[in-house]
């Protein structure tokens, strides 16, 4: 029986980029742990296909497709949750993308890419989902950053900035929005096996560092966030506000 203390039967969670990868990894741990499911990505026929499978499985999923970097189309989607009677209980920020350049060699355009996407986006769903959360005096926001949430890595200079960005968000969402019964918590992935790190998987130098890199020895499973993602998105998370937690086999914890 699993403990009250995780059970989400009622809640309804919106996972931005949960077509594919950690995000479609965190969305199913989510509806096994009993909530009904947004799944979110900007392509729809993807969504679609990650929403039937879904459903096959036994989950309560809907699609909510937009793209995370499009305010007006994010305003859209909750005025419709809105009209439909959903309330979003659960929020997690993970829709992201990587882009890897020299700084000198870097155009504006990608760099502003890079932080609209993986940063302003959680700043924009983060505000209207807290604009609903607040008059319910309830709600769980949980957003994905990254090693480089406290590390920075040569050629990947815009995501790591967004990624250092998405720890103070998370900060000062809890700063302003903890009052209101709302915790805002970070999650911290370290090297995990999806498509964003497939030619870094394919890589045998790349792939050799992050094992002797990593105290486990070895890259981390999508499933393996699944844990802290229903922790934090569960009242035995209650008192637990502006964190970031990391799921990373123990990388930042050694030299
Ligand atoms: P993937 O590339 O495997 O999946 C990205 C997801 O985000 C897809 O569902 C994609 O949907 C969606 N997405 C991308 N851009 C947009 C957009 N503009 N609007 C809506 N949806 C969008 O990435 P990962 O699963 O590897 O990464 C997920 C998150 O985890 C990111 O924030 C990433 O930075 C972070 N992370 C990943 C790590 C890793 O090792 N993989 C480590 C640390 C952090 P669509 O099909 O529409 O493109």
């Amino acid at each position: 029986m699993t403990n009250p203390l995780f059970d989400l039967t009622g809640k309804t969670a919106l996972v931005t980029g949960s077509s594919r990868g950690l995000g479609r990894a965190m969305a199913e741990g989510l509806g096994r742990a009993g909530a009904s499911l947004l799944i979110n990505g900007a392509n729809a026929g993807t969504v679609a296909t990650a929403v039937a499978e879904m459903r096959k499985a036994g989950l309560q999923a809907a699609a909510a497709v937009f793209d995370v970097t499009d305010e007006k189309a994010v305003e859209a989607a909750f005025q419709s949750f809105d009209a439909a009677g959903i309330a979003v209980d659960i929020l997690v920020n993970n829709a992201g993308i990587q882009f890897r350049k020299p700084m000198v060699e870097l155009e504006t355009a990608d760099w502003r890419r890079v932080i609209d996407t993986n940063l302003t986006s959680a700043f924009v769903i983060g505000r209207a989902a807290a604009r609903r959360m607040i008059p319910r005096g309830r709600g769980k926001i949980i957003n994905i950053g990254s090693l480089t949430s406290i590390l920075a890595r040569a050629t990947i200079a815009p995501y790591a900035v967004s990624k250092g960005g998405i720890k103070l968000l998370t900060q000062a969402m809890a700063a302003e929005w903890a009052a209101h019964g709302i915790q805002a918590n970070a999650i911290g992935p370290g090297y995990m096996v999806t498509d964003m790190n497939e030619a870094l998987l394919a890589n045998p130098d790349f792939d050799g560092w992050v094992k002797g890199r990593t105290p486990s020895r070895r890259w981390g499973q999508p499933e393996e966030l699944v844990g802290v993602t229903v922790f934090l998105a569960s009242s035995a998370s209650d008192y637990v506000n502006g964190q970031i937690i990391f799921v990373d086999g123990g990388m930042t914890a050694i030299l």
